[in-house]
């Protein structure tokens, strides 16, 4: 199941400050408090998700982390290891007991304190649709996934428009009551049904539920507040994402109509393969040739890994199918400590054309007791060794 925006499960704005989140919270809390659903599942769950994204979003380096990578620069490592999972109610109160008011009983805090007009409610009435979220995709070499990396990228986009602020005003007109809903911000729609007709009010399509409406449009964007057009934007990628991840920046998607707030950037990552390397999972996998020469001498190989080329030993008696494994140099693993491994497949390259002389020497070695097999010798097959490591 998709963890739902932290913004929106407080119901705030992106800018909101915090005496906002702590309201917006406190409100949540208390509505869906244990004491007052008892054995309410859905309730706890609510409660534990308040919590959480007020965890995160009352920290100034957690939202702004959050607000950069979304729900993947949470948790683990860097994000300061809050995993939402592993918090109990014990945990919640603990670390947030002075919202309700310190020690005393919660809903007399509430109470006391500013009562809300309770129920749906949420946030002020803005008077602009929030802007559409904008969906990129963008391609990474493997350096690029496993250490991270700082793209610029141009987006064709909807940006506020700057002669008028984003309101969609002219310059110094004022705002006047909506002439559809007569500043009431509802509309009351009858709709025919086999029922019959039926009365429902409905959000004002004109003002959007603000009951004001733009005297005279602003000229440069005819009165949306907002502008089509490219823009650059940096891009931080943490390390250790991969294909199909999604990054997500807060608010750098398109501008909303007439001051609405804007949507959300969406980075869907691609993978430009490596003409050496397969990736799989945070593993890397390196198909080796060698030599028969090599196979039975030994010898020292350089082979390439994400970052610069790696040197491995081939011990004397190396078979075909051999598995080296170079600990730590595959990817980061998101959101937490440690790395996969580089995994090297030996193949023994057989050649294909031989010269008399060559021909010769493997004649009189063909015989050569050393050269034949061990009766029953059997070597555990590539798929059978690579499930050993993958488990
Ligand atoms: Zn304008
Ligand atoms: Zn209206």
């Amino acid at each position: 199941m998709a963890k739902r925006d932290y913004y929106e499960v407080l119901g705030v704005s992106k800018g909101a400050n915090t005496e906002e989140l702590k309201k917006a919270y406190r409100k949540l809390a208390l509505q869906y408090h244990p004491d007052r659903n008892p054995d309410n599942k859905e309730a706890e769950e609510k409660f534990k998700e308040a919590a959480e994204a007020y965890e995160v979003l009352s920290d100034g380096d957690k939202r702004a982390r959050y607000d950069r990578f979304g729900h993947q620069g949470m948790g683990g490592a860097a994000g300061g290891g809050f995993s939402g999972q592993g918090m109990s109610m014990d945990d919640i109160f603990s670390q947030f007991g002075d919202i309700f008011g310190g020690n005393g009983d919660p809903f007399e805090a509430f109470f006391g304190g500013g009562r809300s007009r309770g129920g749906g409610g949420g946030g002020g009435r803005s008077r602009g649709q929030r802007g559409s979220n904008l969906r990129i995709k963008l391609k990474l070499d493997m350096l690029e996934m496993s250490e991270g990396a700082s793209k610029k990228v141009k987006v064709k986009k909807y940006t506020g428009c700057d002669a008028c602020n984003g309101t969609g005003a002219k310059d110094g007109t004022a705002l006047q009551t909506c002439g559809t809903c007569g500043g009431h911000g509802m509309v009351r729609q009858v709709t025919n049904t086999i029922l019959g007709q039926m009365q429902t009010t409905t959000t004002c399509p004109t003002c959007h539920g603000s009951g004001q409406q733009i005297k005279t449009n602003c000229a440069k964007c005819t009165g949306t507040g907002r502008i089509y057009g490219e823009e650059t934007l940096s891009i931080e990628v943490p390390p250790g994402v991969s294909a199909g991840v999604q990054l997500s920046m807060s608010g750098k998607g398109n501008a909303g109509e007439q001051g609405g707030p804007p949507g959300d950037l969406l980075i869907a990552i691609e993978e430009v393969p490596h003409e050496n390397l397969t990736r799989e999972g945070n593993n890397v996998i390196f198909e080796l040739y060698i030599s028969i020469a090599d196979a039975a001498l030994g010898t020292t190989v350089d082979v390439p890994s994400i970052i610069g080329a790696a040197r491995i030993k081939i011990p004397p008696g190396t078979q075909g199918g051999k598995i080296f494994r170079l600990k730590g140099k595959g990817f980061p693993i998101l959101n937490s400590y440690g790395r996969g491994d580089q995994l090297v497949h030996v193949n023994i390259y057989v050649p294909k054309r031989l010269s008399a002389e060559e021909k010769a020497l493997l004649e009189k070695l063909r015989d050569s007791p050393n050269f034949m097999p061990e009766p029953g010798h059997k070597e555990r097959g590539f798929f059978e060794k690579m499930k050993d490591y993958f488990s």
